[in-house]
């Protein structure tokens, strides 16, 4: 399984993830966020490099599954979309066809998508856990609840949060035996989807980690 050949850099694989649809009426209790697709390039073009894509990969909370087909496309075996809003997974579903079809990006892993609540998510086993998970705004603890779930899949996660979480990143992560081999800061752009959004594009202080377990 190799990356697609029409992708030749981190660039090439942000313009692609940049013509994903994103969410038709976002959910605000759901935090329904897309990852800007530089952003999710920046992770996964290095996710390649150090090896971690050409795996089976869970996308936790893949909303229109940007980071997943992201995956996909940079070679995963399999990636497993959860998503607890069926038409989230209807329009990654959607994403996955528009790539290969009208992009004529043709990848050879293979795909599997869960309708649920990550809460409830039993029995899945997989090499490498990806998530942009709800920040905890709206419901409090949610980022700790996909962490947690996260380190009950995959030895290796690479998790989305907001900056000042950093404390409890460390801690959870110690706790469950998992330490942060790298870290990424980086100003989230929230474009303005949200009626109770004021500025057009709001920028938060954000970071992803890449967490691995402790042998
Ligand atoms: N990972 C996507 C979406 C980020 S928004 C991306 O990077 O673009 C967060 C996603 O988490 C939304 O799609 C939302 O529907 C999903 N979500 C929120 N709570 C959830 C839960 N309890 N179980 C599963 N998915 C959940």
């Amino acid at each position: 399984m190799k990356i697609s050949n029409k992708i030749k850099s981190k660039s090439g694989l942000a313009i692609v993830l940049s013509r994903l649809k994103g969410f038709e009426k976002p959910d605000a209790r759901l935090e329904q966020y897309p990852t800007d697709s530089e952003i999710a390039a920046e992770i996964l073009w290095f996710g390649l490099q150090n090896k971690d894509m050409e795996k089976v990969i869970v996308d936790l909370g893949c909303g229109t599954g940007i980071l997943g087909i992201g995956a996909l496309i940079l070679g995963a075996k399999k990636v497993v979309f959860v998503d607890i809003d069926p038409k989230a997974i209807g329009i990654a579903r959607e994403n996955i066809e528009f790539v290969k079809s009208e992009l004529k990006i043709n990848f050879s892993g293979k795909t599997e998508f869960i309708v649920g609540d990550v809460n409830e998510l039993q029995g899945i086993a997989a090499d490498v856990v990806i998530e942009n998970p709800p920040f905890g705004v709206k419901k409090r603890h949610a980022d700790r609840e996909f962490l947690e779930r996260a380190f009950g899949i995959a030895d290796i996660v690479y998790s989305f949060h907001k900056a000042e979480s950093t404390d409890f990143i460390d801690d959870i992560s110690r706790k469950k035996g998992f330490k942060a081999t790298h870290f990424w800061r980086f100003d989230f752009p929230l474009k303005q989807t949200m009626d109770f959004h004021r500025k057009r594009i709001e920028r938060i202080k954000a970071g992803c980690w890449r967490l691995e377990r402790v042998q």
